[in-house]
């Protein structure tokens, strides 16, 4: 049983702030995604955690120790890497086996099993014999779990464990993470830049930058409720269409088009006015659609007279849907349409869009509005 608390931790290298501050809870076996852009801090989130760094200032707990200061070895966590960290000259076996004699802490039969469980869970038992160089990047990885499983710590700490695989290895890796993760259970903490990655792991996901936490929050809720700009344009692809509108009696104004803005509700459910400027009130703000919630109003009947016309500027075929690139007055902006649409450049299309999935966004703060 293992919960981590991360209070007010902070991390600078001379006059670089890496970790700004951060608050933190992973709740005991849960698999946890920090993501963020490269430089944003999440590596060093990680060894803090796994005290391969010192923290600056602030505090890591797991359950009731204070652990901030705590040396690597007496954390019992296992950490994975990008680049696997296998020992060339020794075989699948020893890699896995290596830091447990080392720690003299387990008997040869001890050992002798869990490596013997390790294997079977991971399918890696024909590979114990063989030495990283006759490996493929997949299986070094595999070894490199392995070693990890084999101590059974209280969490595991992974920093981008899949970026040196292929795609097709890395998606199917990815679903032996969640496999392994349902059937151990163990607390986990998972760094990647990958915003899709996050998505398909995560139970929970920390989206960071600049050594700060944006949010954190169900993948679902992420991608649906961003709290600001940077959550909304981080997550999704192709990423959140971003247009500056005038807000004017709760409608967004943009030369070309005019959208009613739906009533942003207070948490008590009385109606908060001023949000979308109903009294009268006249700000600039940034309105956020993404591409699959635009629509070819042609294709989506039932949206009624929530349209307005743009003009093709070029369209991308994805195979499953066809991105179209488009312009209204001096904006630009994606749709994400159904596949196979006869569009030519220069084409004007009657755009619809759902009401309730608009985000509006302060253009100073970025924070959302509703
Ligand atoms: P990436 O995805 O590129 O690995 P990251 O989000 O993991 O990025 P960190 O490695 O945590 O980012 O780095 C955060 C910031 O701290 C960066 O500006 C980085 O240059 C700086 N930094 C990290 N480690 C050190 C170090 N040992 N000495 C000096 N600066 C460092």
């Amino acid at each position: 049983m293992t919960t981590i608390q991360l209070q007010n931790l902070r991390k600078e290298f001379d006059d670089v702030v890496a970790v700004d501050g951060i608050d933190l809870t992973i709740e005991d076996g849960e698999f946890l995604v920090i993501v963020g852009p490269s430089g944003c801090g999440k590596s060093t989130t990680l060894r803090l955690l796994a005290g391969l760094e010192q923290a600056t200032a602030g505090r890591i707990g797991m359950d009731d120790r204070d652990v901030t200061s705590t040396e690597p070895k007496n954390r019992n966590v296992a950490m994975v890497f990008q680049n696997y960290a296998l020992y060339p000259h020794m075989t699948g076996r020893r890699n896995i086996t290596f830091g447990m004699k080392s720690a003299g802490a387990f008997t040869d039969d001890e050992i002798d099993q869990r490596v013997e469980d390790a294997a079977e869970t991971l399918d890696i038992t024909e590979l114990l014999e063989r030495k990283p160089e006759a490996m493929s990047g997949g299986e070094r990885q595999r070894i490199a779990l392995g070693r990890a499983i084999v101590r059974d710590p209280d969490a595991f700490l992974m920093d981008e464990p899949l970026s040196n695989l292929d795609a097709k290895l890395r998606i199917q890796m990815r679903a032996e993470l969640t496999r392994l993760h349902a059937e151990l259970q163990t607390t986990t903490v998972y760094v990647t830049h990958d915003q899709t990655e996050a998505m398909t792991l995560g139970e929970r996901v920390v989206v960071m930058n600049d050594g700060q936490i944006m949010q954190v929050d169900s993948p679902q809720a992420l991608y649906d409720f961003p709290e600001n700009r940077f959550v909304a344009e981080f997550i999704g692809d192709p990423a959140m269409n971003m247009i500056d509108v005038t807000v004017e009696d709760g409608t967004a104004v943009h030369d070309g088009f005019e959208i009613p803005l739906p009533d942003a509700g207070t948490e008590d459910g009385t109606p908060e006015t001023a949000v979308a400027g109903r009294s009268g009130d006249r700000h600039d703000a940034v309105l956020g659609v993404r591409p699959e919630d635009f629509y070819l109003a042609q294709e989506s009947p039932d949206l009624g007279n929530a349209t307005f016309t743009a003009t093709v500027d070029v369209t991308e075929p994805l195979g499953d849907s066809l991105l179209i690139h488009c312009s209204v007055g001096d904006a630009v902006f994606k749709i994400q349409a159904e596949p196979r649409t006869a569009l030519q450049s220069g084409d004007e299309i009657a755009v619809a869009y759902d009401p309730e999935r608009l985000h509006l966004f302060d253009p100073e703060t970025g924070e959302a509005r509703y």
